[in-house]
């Protein structure tokens, strides 16, 4: 098992054909371990017999993790199958990474020794009292002599009551300020039940199947070399690990949006209305078209995203929320909208589209948990007058190897990440030079249309005051930033296009028109109506690939 295809083509054959009622690693399955509030055991020993935590694990460290993209891509085949199993085995990436960027060796072993074995680790950050605002966090843990004691609750934890290790953020100093928090990363062996209380497990609407835990602590002590990284790093650690996860499960998620959309395929080219398939009406050829465009725009936003975390990590503060906000808004409006094509047929918990309102509910967080969209701009803001005018003061193509999937890239230097870009996005600034290529005819006057927006967005930007881009920052000025994001998409889907093999149906022009059209609406305004002819490439395109078994984003790749 070398290559991402040969890794790929082995885990849909493990999960098995999703559509096969009889198949325990199926939708049918899914469905059932959701009403459970369980996941499938069968795909849980799939994904074990696959080996599954390993793909988070550098590769140095004995995993198989060298290149996001491709980690993605593979979580993808699980996503596809149940969001909450695909959370459940990803969220191993929540506390893990903080480990490959902060630990000692000795810890960075430890926790890659217990993914390749199978076993989870949990990331206790979260607080119901504090939401997003991490840096309020109460847990403590206090000095005393040579041992930390530590005190208070951590709530809604994924995979808590599973976990052989828990990565977990706590105050190390009563005074608030940015070096309040320190990591601790600690065995679950330490959480000594007279002082650790467990919480009732939390019930959710979606991802019902992930085991959200908690627990109360009073006075536990734990030894001091449970400390991750520098004491008072705490969140500038996870800040920094944040642009990886925040990136990745958004763009694992996409695979949510292509279930929902073969599932409405299948309904519609069966169901027939009028005399003819339901999906051969206007509303819904548009709809399914539209939502096709869709999931091509978030892979291509995320898979450079992703690239581009290896070739110029320092934009990750940037790429990350960037990502985290567009992808999230793009994938639920667009499942919302297959939805209503659905009909009925959406409504129902029992058949064989019963996926469908799983997926509708599962996919909801992927706005809010880890991080609210909202506060993906409150992040952007202050980055935004840099970005803005250095992007027009030097605009400049950006590498291909951001766009190509057969380029090497360098290894992934977590520990190397910034907290800030500093103004540097190669890809805000390759938009400058949009105009400068070879653009199809077709293509020109979206793209103008682009370059002028964000010409003018560059203006506006320039004038910012800091006092503007506050967390109260008012609702104008944070739009600027969800501009900032829909031209970083923009951007991408150029790149994206020009550096597909002549052959390939990303080589076409239709789909960039269509998402350059798609990306008239999430910053605000209506999306354009796709032109006819756009219209029949992309469900030319989509009914062949339906047929063939492919998968619909970027990859087009064989499922099972
Ligand atoms: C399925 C699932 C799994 C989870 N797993 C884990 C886990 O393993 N570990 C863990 O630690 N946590 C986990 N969580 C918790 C998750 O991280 C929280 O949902 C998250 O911290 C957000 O908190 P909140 O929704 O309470 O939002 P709040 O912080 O209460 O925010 C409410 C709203 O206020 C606005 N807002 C908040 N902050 C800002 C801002 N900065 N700028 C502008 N507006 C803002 C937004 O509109 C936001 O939606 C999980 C949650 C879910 C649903």
């Amino acid at each position: 098992m070398t290559d991402i295809a040969t890794r790929a083509d082995h885990l849909e054959k493990l999960l098995g054909d999703p559509w096969d009622p009889a198949n325990p690693a199926g939708f049918a399955a899914a469905v059932a371990a959701d009403e459970r509030e369980e996941t499938a055991p069968a795909a849980e020993a799939a994904l074990d017999e696959f080996g599954l935590h390993a793909e988070f694990v550098p590769r140095a460290l004995g995993g198989r993790l060298e290149r996001l993209d491709d980690m993605i891509e593979l979580m993808r085949s699980v996503y596809r199958r149940d969001a909450a199993l695909g959370l459940a085995r990803a969220g191993q990436l929540l506390a893990s990474v903080n480990v490959w960027t902060a630990g000692r060796p000795e810890q960075r072993w430890a926790a890659a020794e217990l993914l390749t074995d199978n076993r989870r680790m949990a990331c206790a950050f979260h607080e119901l009292a504090h939401g997003n605002d991490i840096a309020g966090n109460e847990f403590a843990a206090q000095r005393a002599g040579s041992r930390l004691t530590l005190h208070g609750r951590k709530e809604s934890i994924a995979n808590l009551d599973r976990a052989d290790a828990l990565v977990l953020l706590a105050r190390t100093d009563p005074a608030d300020g940015p070096r309040a928090h320190s990591q601790l990363f600690l065995g679950a062996d330490l959480l000594d039940p007279d002082r650790v209380r467990r919480l009732a497990r939390f019930r959710s609407v979606g991802l019902r199947g992930v085991h959200l835990g908690g627990m109360r602590v009073s006075g536990l002590p734990v030894p001091e070399e449970v400390v991750l990284g520098a004491p008072g790093t705490g969140v500038e650690t996870a800040s920094r690990a944040f642009q990886v996860t925040r990136m990745a499960l958004p763009a694992m998620s996409t695979a949510l949006l292509d279930t929902a959309l073969r599932v409405t395929l299948h309904h519609t080219r069966r169901r027939r209305l009028y005399g003819r398939p339901a999906a051969e009406l206007p509303m819904v050829r548009t709809t399914l078209a539209e939502a096709f465009a869709d999931l091509l725009l978030c892979e291509a936003l995320s898979r450079t995203a992703a690239r581009a975390l290896q070739l110029c990590p320092e934009s990750g503060s940037v790429h990350a929320p960037a990502v985290k906000y567009l992808v999230a808004g793009v994938l639920t409006d667009a499942v919302q909208r297959l939805s209503t094509v659905m009909g009925a047929e959406f409504y129902r918990r029992d058949g064989r589209h019963a996926v469908f309102q799983k997926i509708a509910r599962d996919i909801r967080p992927v706005g809010f948990g880890h991080i609210a969209r909202a506060a993906c701009l409150s992040a952007l803001l202050p980055q935004l007058p840099g970005l803005l005018g250095r992007a027009r003061r030097a605009p400049a193509p950006a590498p291909e190897a951001l766009f190509t999937a057969v380029a090497e890239l360098p290894e992934l230097d977590l520990p190397g990440l910034r907290l800030v870009a500093g103004g540097r996005d190669v890809l805000a600034a390759s938009l400058g030079t949009a105009l400068d290529e070879d653009l199809p005819r077709s293509v020109r006057p979206l793209v103008e249309e682009r370059v002028r927006d964000f010409v003018r967005l560059c203006e506006v930007g320039a004038a910012l005051r800091p006092r503007e881009l506050s967390i109260a920052a008012e609702v104008p000025v944070r739009e600027l930033a969800a501009r900032y994001t829909v031209s970083l998409a923009a951007a991408a889907c150029l790149g994206v296009r020009r550096a597909a093999a002549a052959q390939d149906f990303l080589a076409r022009p239709q789909w960039l028109t269509a998402v350059l059209s798609r990306l008239e609406g999430p910053a605000g305004g209506p999306s354009r109506d796709l032109p006819r002819e756009v219209e029949d490439a992309l469900i030319e395109e989509l009914t062949d690939r339906d047929d063939r078994g492919l998968s619909f984003g970027l990859v087009g790749r064989p499922y099972a």
